[in-house]
């Protein structure tokens, strides 16, 4: 685990690095940009910490309907991701709104990715990751949606 004082200082990286993805989205205009530029409004930016051994989040209950800015931040030495899928998911199974799939881009050591997100169902999720350094489960962190 990781020790508060750290703890701090990743999420403050999390949020620089936050910045700087929003500032390059929104430099390239159009939808994206109205997108991820409302997490400075009511949109909750979630910071997650995608380790090597665990995924850890303050923030583990959701709302249906509500968008989230999902920032995952990878506090680990290897390649991760950040997925949203049923909860007890041993495989990679993202969950799926029209054309959109929520699947983080592949992160490398200490950086941070942006994943707007909306639930459509309550439900029991989890935040996971399944590279291959992680075995066949992966390392996840259960979550709960709620109307
Ligand atoms: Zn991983």
């Amino acid at each position: 685990m990781i020790a508060s004082q750290q703890r701090t200082q990743v999420v403050h990286l999390g949020k620089l690095l936050v910045v700087g993805a929003a500032l390059a989205v929104a430099s390239i205009g159009g939808a994206a940009a109205t997108a991820i530029a409302a997490p400075s409004g009511n949109t909750p930016v979630i910071i997650v910490e995608v380790g090597d051994d665990a995924v850890f989040s303050e923030r583990t209950t959701f709302t249906v309907g509500t968008t989230y800015a999902f920032a995952p931040i990878n506090v680990g030495a290897e390649r991760h991701e950040l997925i949203i899928e049923p909860q007890g998911s041993l495989t990679a199974q993202p969950l799926t709104d029209g054309g959109r799939i929520a699947r983080s881009a592949p992160l490398a050591s200490s950086t941070a990715g942006m994943l707007l997100w909306r639930f459509d169902a309550p439900g029991a999720y989890q935040l996971a990751c399944h590279g291959l350094d992680h075995g066949d489960s992966g390392v996840s962190l259960p979550i709960e949606v709620t109307n």
